[in-house]
């Protein structure tokens, strides 16, 4: 075919569009419909929850296959006294049971902190798509530090991994919890959950 021919065609392609009424997009749109307000922010108002009854403000968000939000929560391990009642745990189990399935297959995770061992490995086991993590914890984090879950020879399903999303805001709640803990004479490390 003519490069004269080619251009045309795809001047036709554009007019028929235009008279259909497509518009050109602003720079910043995106092509997948994200939720307004964004999954992180939403995880984010959980940790703050979280936070404010006492536990760690830790916060988990996740979207179905279609970016529908399927569950939300914060940290429950002191409103529960539950060791495993962790964001991520929450979430995965209020998921499945929604879905009525086990495995959350083509579903995406939202956690403001790096998630611990036992939640990485959890969400290797629910076949999480991708995983997108606020603030690193090199003390408790299990998929960027300590035993890499994910990269480990037992783990058979790894998700996509993006940490560093609303990583200032994350940190932000966590420090100022350890600060609010440490003047009132209680004991706690980031991480120790
Ligand atoms: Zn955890």
């Amino acid at each position: 075919m003519e490069s004269v021919e080619v251009v045309a065609i795809l001047w036709l392609s554009y007019a028929a569009a235009r008279a259909r009424g497509w518009r050109e997009q602003p720079s910043h749109a995106t092509f997948v419909a994200m939720p307004d307000p964004s999954p992180m922010t939403l995880a984010l108002a959980e940790a703050e929850a979280a936070g404010a009854r006492g536990d760690v403000p830790v916060g988990a968000v996740l979207l179905g296959p279609e970016g529908r939000v399927l569950a939300r929560a914060g940290n429950r391990v002191e409103a529960l006294s539950d060791p495993t009642a962790h964001a991520e745990l929450l979430v995965l189990r209020e998921a499945a049971r929604s879905l009525g399935r086990p495995r959350l297959v083509d579903c995406d995770l939202y956690v403001t902190l790096e998630p611990c061992p036992m939640c990485a490995q959890a969400i290797s086991f629910a076949r999480i798509r991708r995983l997108y993590y606020g603030a690193a914890d090199p003390k408790g984090g299990g998929v960027d530090h300590g035993p890499r879950i994910f990269a480990s020879s037992s783990c058979h399903h790894a998700p996509e991994v993006y940490g560093g999303l609303g990583e200032r805001q994350a940190e932000g709640l966590l420090k100022a919890f350890f600060r609010a803990r440490r003047t009132s004479g209680q004991s706690g490390l980031p991480g120790a959950r």
